[in-house]
C-alpha cells in the first residue's frame, strides 16, 4: 500500500479532538470484503490534511481526513479488490 500526505491547512485544527477516541481510532472501510489490506497511520498526522491510500494490487484509493489531533486515524482496513477481466 502507498501512503501519501496531502496538507488541507497548514494552521493547527481548530477543534479539540473527540474525547471519545484519546488514543485514535482504527478505521474499517472494508464493509466485509473478502480480502483486506490492513494500513497503519503515522499518528498523530503532521496537522490538517487527508491521507491518501492506494493499493498497488488493485488501485483501489481511499480518502481518510485527519487533523494532526489524538482522535486521528491510526490505520485503516480496505476492502482488496483484483480487477476483474474487461469481459466480465
Ligand atoms: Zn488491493
Amino acid at each position: 500500500m502507498n501512503t501519501t500526505w496531502a496538507w488541507r491547512s497548514r494552521e493547527p485544527a481548530k477543534n479539540p479532538p473527540d474525547p471519545n477516541y484519546p488514543y485514535g481510532i482504527a478505521l474499517d472501510v472494508s464493509l466485509g470484503a473478502a480480502a483486506v489490506c490492513d494500513v497503519v497511520l503515522d499518528y498523530p498526522a503532521p496537522g490538517v490534511g487527508t491521507w491518501i491510500i492506494t493499493c498497488e494490487v488493485c488501485g483501489y484509493t481511499a480518502a481518510v481526513t485527519a487533523a494532526g489531533r489524538a482522535d486521528d486515524p491510526t490505520k485503516v482496513r480496505l476492502p482488496c479488490k483484483p480487477r476483474e477481466p474487461a469481459d466480465g
